[in-house]
């Protein structure tokens, strides 16, 4: 990690889509030019000076090496790497991917990202095993598993991808609680399972994101509770700051509400990435 410190101030958001996820988002729609100035646009109005894209890995064939989950099958259709050379050289934005960590296939996902010239990979848990967290088609709920076993598997998978030295940051860090109370919810206080994550998470330095998508999901909270941020905040690692906007309209939304959770956390810096170099800046407008 290179701490330099910018002398101005930074607002970031670097965990965002180009494209929703629904299918009929083609590349040649979205990973365009006018798209990505439309973003930027949306993010200058907003005093977002550090802006990136973070396309869903399992958007691109390449992805169909590391794992074939029946969605990612469905939906690999697009070529990584002109999605890179289309950031890269025909955009201003940083260039990002989120990546999911899938446990067995570590090797796999480390070299797909590795072999490309990224600023920065997101990690998240999407899926455990092949049930997912956020997506009712193939819902972890239905699987008649207890509340408590499916939160102390997601974290403990959660301190494993921040110590897989994959990714940078790691996404949306309670996604677990996506549902809300639509779900079973474990009895136990939740801190109970964020320590189980917390190990791993103290011990890589990983940059945690602060996402405001949360706030658009049934559950209607920041990822992740002001609890495990705390966590976070005393175990010293960074913060990253993200909306995970899937439309212009999106970025930067309800800032508000996270920057004030960092100001009564005592959160002064936001993190930032140039080629997997991650730096810190004091919390912006630039
Ligand atoms: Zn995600
Ligand atoms: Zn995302």
């Amino acid at each position: 990690m290179a701490p330099g410190c910018l002398n101005h101030g930074v607002l970031s958001d670097l965990h965002v889509h180009l494209r929703p996820d629904e299918e009929g988002t083609p590349a040649g729609e979205y990973l365009t030019t006018a798209n990505a100035d439309r973003y930027r646009a949306a993010a200058t109005e907003r005093g977002i000076d550090e802006l990136g894209v973070s396309e869903h890995v399992y958007r691109f064939t390449q992805s169909l090496d590391v794992w074939q989950h029946e969605l990612w099958l469905e939906t690999a259709h697009d070529d990584l790497d002109a999605y890179c050379s289309f950031v890269r050289e025909q955009t201003d934005l940083r260039l990002g991917i989120e990546a999911d960590f899938i446990p067995g296939r570590e090797e796999r996902m480390r070299d797909l990202v590795d072999e490309r010239d990224f600023d920065y990979v997101i990690g998240s848990i999407h899926f455990l095993g092949d049930h997912a967290l956020d997506y009712d088609r193939f819902d972890v709920w239905t699987t008649g598993e207890s509340a408590d076993r499916v939160w102390r598997r997601y974290f403990e998978w959660l301190g494993e991808a921040a110590m897989s030295g994959i990714f940078d940051v790691l996404a949306h860090p309670d996604l677990v609680k996506h549902w809300g109370r639509e779900r079973p919810w474990p009895e136990r206080d939740p801190r109970y399972y964020y320590e189980i994550a917390m190990e791993g998470i103290a011990e890589s330095g990983i940059a945690v994101e602060l996402s405001t998508a949360g706030l658009r999901k049934p559950v209607g909270e920041l990822y992740p509770a002001r609890a495990f941020l705390e966590m976070v905040v005393d175990a010293g690692n960074p913060i990253a700051l993200s909306s995970d906007a899937h439309t212009p309209e999106q970025l930067g939304f309800a800032y508000d509400q996270a920057l004030e959770l960092l100001t009564d956390l005592g959160v002064s810096e936001l993190c930032r990435f140039d080629r997997r170099t991650r730096q810190l800046a004091p919390i912006g407008p630039a």
